[in-house]
Parts: structure tokens; C-alpha cells; sequence
């Protein structure tokens, strides 16, 4: 007999719209949120795309919103780490930091996926204040105004063309002289007359922390060495995203840059393990996409526990340990 039905691990739009549903669904879910509690959104501020909010709300307060909407509803909330998993036989095994171990019938892996960030300093003191890791969240806040991309991939690509359209000005900066996104997306961002290019280089700094804005960047040429400020209101850093599936390697199907594979809805390889959000999804990414596969694994959490069987279930091939 496991400790619980439904354990669910983070506590992003993912988690906490699983634990909802579970919850609601009478299933008395444990949600185990780590010491990043909220997922991105926290790292947020005004959010205007998610729905019903029509005035915008700000990150931290949407996050604060779902979590005691689900707590109102029964979910129970651990704050801890997860330092292992045993998938392997049911019920699934959780051991948590602390030493203690909880046992699960199903369990719902909703771990995100954390934006990779320059290692500046100055790039994290000024996340939300001019600096950020998400063009459709943020986008908007730079309306007529210079700002920089920072990476040469496809996100990289998308989200110059994307902030094209508010930003008077888009520099991308990127540290070789050849783009790593495809050629169709190379091909748009090269064309588009707002967008131009820094090329061999890296941003060394960015001002100005002591106004708590950004008011520039010091541009490093890695290969002369030289460096040169650039003046602009915003930085927007897409030089990729890193699945926080470390846990699960070797257990779940991940593919090749790390993200779980998921079929059929939200299943897994392993029948009783679903995963919901950005830790299953490199294309969407957003809160609410999110939200909406949390709300899809507890529903298939809960027909493979009631044990209706699924006519669509096909075992996937695409899995790779
Ligand atoms: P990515 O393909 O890994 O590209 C990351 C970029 O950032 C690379 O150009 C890399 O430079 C640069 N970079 C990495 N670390 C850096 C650092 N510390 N400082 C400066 N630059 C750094 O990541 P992505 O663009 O997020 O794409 C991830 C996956 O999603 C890809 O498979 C991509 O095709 C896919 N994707 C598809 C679409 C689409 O089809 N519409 C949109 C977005 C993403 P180097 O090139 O020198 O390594």
C-alpha cells in the first residue's frame, strides 16, 4: 500500500494545475515543491498573456494564486528536495533529502526546465528589470526601445524576429560568426532590417545594477579581446534552456537534449509516470501550455489509477533510456 495516490514533483503552472485537478478529483495529492518554488514565472514580472487577467498579473502573484487555490481543495504541499527515484517497481519510491521516503501509486514529474544564464553577475541581478529569459512574457515592456538577444539558435532567431515588432532596435550577440539556428530561421532574422548582428562576441557586463535598469552592455570581442559599450534598455538572454530531468535519468525516457518523452497525452515510458510543462516541451514553453498538460497528466494520473484502460495507449518506440 503506497503512501499516497498521486505525488506530483514542482510546483510550476504544471504542477500546482496537476494538483489541482487531483485534488478536485479526490485523489489527496502530495505536491513536493523544491527550493525554486513556482517555476519560472517567479523569476517574472508583469505577466499579461495569461488568460483572464486583463489588466496583467505579476509572476510571483500568479504562482502565489494557484498555490492556495489547489491547497483549497486538499492538496498537500512538502518543501524539500527529491534526491532520488525509484521507478522501477511500483509503488514508485521518492527519497527525500531529509532521509524520509514516500511511496506512490503514480507520480506526476512537472520539474520544469531553468533558462540557461550568462554567469555575469550582473545578468541575474537585473532578471526582471530589463533583463529576461523569455521574449513572449516580456516582449512587450520594450516598445520603442534598442535592446540585445544574446545566443545564435533557433530561440535565439525566434525571439530577435519576435521583438522586432515592439523593439526599436535588436542587437543579437552571438560568440562565433556562424548561427547555429536553421537556415529558415537564419534567413528571417538576417532580412529583417531591425535586427542587427554582433558577431565573435560575448557581453562581459551589463549596467547598470546600480539603478537597479539597464542602461547598457560592455561587448567583448573574443577575438581581438576589445571591448565596447552599447547603449540599450533591455537584454534578453536565449542561449538555451537546460530540463531539470536529471533525477530521472537511466529510469525515464528522455530524448536527446534531455527532455522527458512523453505519448498519448502525458505518459511515459513507465505506465504511472506522467510529465506535464516545460520538462516534456522544448516548443511551447509557456505558463499557460503549462498549466494545460498539468491538467492533462491528472487526467491520465487518474484513469491509469482508477484503471480504465486507454485504447489509445501505444508503448512509444521514440523512448531512450
Ligand atoms: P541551442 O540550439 O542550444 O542554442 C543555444 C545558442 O546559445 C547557441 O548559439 C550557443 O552558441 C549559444 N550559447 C550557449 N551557451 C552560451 C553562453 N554561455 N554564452 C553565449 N552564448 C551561448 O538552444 P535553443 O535555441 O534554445 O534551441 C533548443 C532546441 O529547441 C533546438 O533543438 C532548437 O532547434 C529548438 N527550437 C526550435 C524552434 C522552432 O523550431 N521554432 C524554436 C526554438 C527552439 P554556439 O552556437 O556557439 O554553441
Amino acid at each position: 500500500m503506497a503512501d499516497r495516490k498521486v505525488v506530483i514533483i514542482g510546483s510550476g503552472p504544471a504542477g500546482l494545475t496537476a494538483a489541482l485537478y487531483t485534488a478536485r478529483a479526490n485523489l489527496s495529492p502530495l505536491l513536493i515543491e523544491g527550493l525554486d518554488a513556482g517555476g519560472q514565472l517567479m523569476l517574472t514580472t508583469m505577466v499579461d498573456n495569461w488568460p483572464g487577467y486583463r489588466d496583467g498579473i505579476m509572476g510571483p502573484d500568479l504562482m502565489t494564486e494557484m498555490r492556495a487555490q489547489t491547497e483549497r481543495f486538499g492538496t498537500e504541499i512538502l518543501t524539500g528536495n527529491v534526491m532520488s527515484v525509484d521507478l522501477s517497481r511500483r509503488p514508485f519510491t521518492l527519497a527525500m533529502g531529509d532521509g524520509r521516503k514516500i511511496t506512490a501509486e503514480s507520480l506526476i514529474i512537472a520539474t520544469g526546465a531553468s533558462a540557461r544564464w550568462l554567469d555575469i553577475g550582473s545578468d541575474r541581478k537585473l532578471s526582471g528589470h530589463g533583463v529576461s529569459t523569455c521574449a513572449t512574457c516580456d516582449g512587450y515592456f520594450f516598445r520603442g526601445k534598442p535592446i540585445a538577444v544574446v545566443g545564435g539558435g533557433d530561440s535565439a532567431m525566434e525571439e530577435a524576429v519576435y521583438l522586432s515588432r515592439f523593439a526599436s532596435k535588436v542587437t543579437v550577440i552571438h560568440r562565433r560568426d556562424t548561427l547555429r539556428a536553421s537556415k529558415i530561421m537564419q534567413d528571417k532574422a538576417l532580412a529583417n532590417p531591425k535586427i542587427d548582428f554582433i558577431w565573435d562576441s560575448e557581453i562581459a557586463d551589463i549596467n547598470d545594477v546600480q539603478k537597479g535598469e539597464v542602461t547598457g552592455i560592455v561587448v567583448r570581442n573574443l577575438k581581438t579581446g576589445q571591448l565596447r559599450d552599447v547603449a540599450l534598455d533591455g537584454v534578453f538572454i536565449a542561449i538555451g534552456h537546460t530540463p531539470n530531468t536529471s533525477l530521472f535519468k537511466g529510469q525515464v525516457g528522455l530524448d536527446t537534449n534531455g527532455y522527458i518523452v512523453t505519448h498519448d497525452g502525458t505518459r511515459t515510458n513507465i505506465p504511472g509516470v506522467f510529465a506535464a510543462g516545460d520538462v516534456q516541451d522544448h516548443i511551447y514553453r509557456q505558463a499557460v501550455t503549462a498549466a494545460g498538460s498539468g491538467c492533462m497528466a491528472a487526467i491520465d494520473a487518474e484513469r491509469y489509477l482508477e484503471g480504465i484502460p486507454d485504447e489509445m495507449h501505444q508503448p512509444s518506440t521514440a523512448a531512450q533510456l
